[in-house]
């Protein structure tokens, strides 16, 4: 059986947007994650907005491409 794999869970830095206008969060580990407000399938408004963006910064999200714990 496979262990199952953990990842550091980093903080948002900053946004910006990527080339085909999608909404990139930098994480403090220096790596990206897309936070793609695309719905019905992706709700996230608060991207849309710079006041809500700011309330975002400083959550974290688990970063799959750092090494896993
Ligand atoms: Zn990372």
């Amino acid at each position: 059986m496979m262990a199952e794999q953990t990842w550091p869970e980093r903080a948002i830095i900053g946004f910006h947007l990527d080339e085909e206008n999608h909404w990139v969060a930098d994480l403090e580990c220096g790596h990206t994650r897309h936070v793609r407000h695309n719905p019905p399938w992706q709700n996230r408004e608060w991207v849309t907005k710079l006041e809500t963006r700011r309330l975002n910064i400083g959550k974290t999200f688990i970063c799959k491409k750092c090494e896993p714990l």
